[in-house]
């Protein structure tokens, strides 16, 4: 298997070969002077798949000043070698457009990764340990700190101050659930933030309480930010590292352009000096966090920052809205009640007038609106809300999007395509998993669960459907969320013999990839520039050690990135690439 390492020697050796042709002098001669110049990077032999409007197949690429400049056969790349051309043969390899993520957490997930992180553990027993461990290695630090608990972990989803207090009993701790909905603090946490059996709940937030009323230790929503605003400050310092750990996660993923689903202005402040100092090695586009208790109000703020922090890579353009929280914890609004509880049908953050009025006064700054609703209440109120903004300022290529889209009524879903809105789903969540199964279909029974992520039907619908990951809420990894839009089974796990949830849900490949990568492009303005492989474009590009479409569908999370290009630079390489393993 011939791989190029040493790009000067591989196209010396083609050029050799071509000499040796006799008839490749004249023909070189004759492209050269039609104005054909040698790239700086050609690939070839290699299954390239395009993403273009007709999903072409190509064997070689080449690239020239960061751009591609040809897409075709190998028989017809030859031309474009010089002498300082370095050609890489893939013997097969998959080449893809790099990939979307159009709703992420880069610092706050880079940061996490830094910390006490509990991601895909399975036990109390473990997540205790990782505490213990963690508080052991760090004696320094002045609040064990950190996230990924996963609520069927516990009993009612609720982890005890009690499990806390036992691993770390000297100082304060506190831990995010996965979700970002929920939080868990012990004693000397709950004593620090003042919160005690006679603190009511905050507006938007519960406290979890014991039979005697005590604070159990699980914080809901905004009663999460009791403890938290008590936690030390992060430092500009934090941020910036936090980001540089997730550009290298990301990259090494095949990541190339990352939506910011939540931007402060610390965090913006840290992409832009990685921007300025030339560290920012995904294109990054931002949505700020909107502050919906002020409303309009905050419209003034926001204008600032967009203006204020845009640079080569980073556009601030997108303002974040949350239109409720959760199903699991029955934060998320729903239009009917949530079963066994009552008339309890969630909450919704902004009123419908004040979300109106909000969607509005964005839209007529030409903000694109980006709004967390995962209810079938919260979504209708949504759309609502940008069908009034549409209304009142007239139809633009706003390219609002809405991300999650748990529940959504069948009604709402042709308003996606009339609205030009786009439905930002995160495909991970679809697999049938413990979230579903034993936290989310009980509260809503079978009939308003086939509604669950009804990624096919939205995208039959003729809506724009572009992919996320929430990362980290959940991983990363594009691999894993395409391999669940197309089976509904959990990554290595949930194989069967059953059927997989709610099959008729699923969608093809073709059509997963794409909202991994055009679908994601289009969703941040940038498809004429980059989501698919076409003469013209950024070489945002990706190799990967397998041919997706050649390998069953539940083996694709299997596969890996070897190699990742933004605008033609190499910022990711596999161990063992380069040597043609
Ligand atoms: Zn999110």
């Amino acid at each position: 298997m011939r791989r190029a390492f040493a790009g000067f020697l591989l196209a010396f050796l083609s050029l050799s070969s071509l000499l040796s042709l006799g008839a490749a002098p004249r023909k070189r001669a004759a492209h050269a002077g039609s104005g054909v110049a040698p790239a700086d990077l050609v690939l070839r032999g290699g299954a390239v798949y395009t993403v273009d409007a007709s999903r072409r197949w190509a064997e070689a690429v080449a690239v020239a000043g960061g751009r591609i400049v040809f897409v075709g056969p190998d028989a017809e790349v030859g031309r474009r070698i010089g002498p300082r051309t370095r050609v890489v043969d893939l013997a097969g390899r998959m080449v893809l457009p790099g990939f979307h993520d159009s709703h992420a957490h880069p610092i706050d997930g880079g940061i996490d990764s830094l910390e006490v992180d509990l991601h895909g553990l399975a036990t109390p027993a473990e997540v205790l340990e990782k505490i213990r461990a963690y508080a052991a290695a760090h004696p320094d630090a002045a609040w064990v700190r950190g996230s990924g608990w996963e609520l069927p972990t516990f009993p009612n989803a609720s982890p005890t101050k009690d499990l806390l207090d036992r691993v770390v009993p000297d100082r304060p701790a506190f831990l995010w659930a996965m979700d970002g909905h929920s939080a868990w603090a012990n004693s000397k946490a709950l004593a620090i933030a003042g919160v005690t059996k006679d603190t009511p709940d905050p507006p938007h937030g519960r406290i979890e309480r014991d039979a005697a009323g005590e604070p159990s230790g699980a914080l809901r929503e905004d009663a999460s930010d009791l403890v938290a605003r008590h936690l030390p400050k992060r430092t500009a310092r934090d941020y910036s590292a936090g980001l540089a750990a997730a550009l290298r996660i990301a990259n090494g993923l095949g990541l190339t352009s990352l939506q910011e689903a939540r931007a402060s202005e610390e965090q913006l402040a840290a992409y832009a000096a990685a921007d300025r100092n030339g560290t920012l090695t995904a294109r990054i586009v931002a949505s700020i966090l909107c502050d919906t208790d002020k409303g309009v109000a905050d419209v003034p703020r926001l204008v600032a920052l967009r203006q204020r922090y845009h640079g080569r890579r980073l556009r601030a353009d997108g303002v974040k809205i949350f239109a409720d929280g959760v199903l699991e914890t029955r934060t998320a609004a729903v239009l009917q009640p949530y079963l066994g509880f009552g008339d309890d049908r969630g909450r919704l953050n902004v009123e419908p007038d004040a979300f109106k009025a909000l969607a509005v006064a964005l839209d007529a700054k030409g903000f694109q609106i980006h709004v967390h609703a995962i209810g079938d209440r919260a979504i209708r109120e949504t759309l609502d809300a940008l069908e009034a903004a549409r209304a009142a300022n007239g139809a633009r290529d706003a390219r609002h999007h809405i991300a999650h889209l748990e529940l959504i009524d069948p009604a709402d879903i042709p308003r996606f395509r009339g609205l030009g809105v786009i439905a930002n789903f995160q495909p991970f969540w679809a697999s049938g998993d413990e979230y579903l199964l034993k936290l989310t279909e009980p509260e809503l029974g079978p009939e308003r669960s086939r509604w669950l992520y009804p990624i096919r039907s939205v995208r039959d619908s003729g809506a724009a459907v572009a992919f996320g990951s929430d990362w980290d809420v959940s991983s990363l990894n594009p691999l894993d969320g395409i391999e669940v839009a197309i089976t509904h089974r959990e990554p290595g796990k949930n194989k069967g013999p059953g059927p997989p949830w709610l099959p008729e849900e699923r969608i093809g490949l073709p059509e997963a990839i794409a909202a991994y990568t055009i679908g994601g492009a289009y969703l941040d303005f940038t498809e004429r520039e980059t989501g698919s492989i076409e003469a013209g474009k950024a070489a945002d590009l990706i190799v990967l050690d397998r041919n997706l479409f050649a390998i069953p569908s539940d083996r694709i999370h299997e596969a890996k990135v070897l190699w990742t290009l933004l605008e033609g630079r190499e910022i990711y390489r596999a161990e063992g690439f380069s040597e043609g393993k």
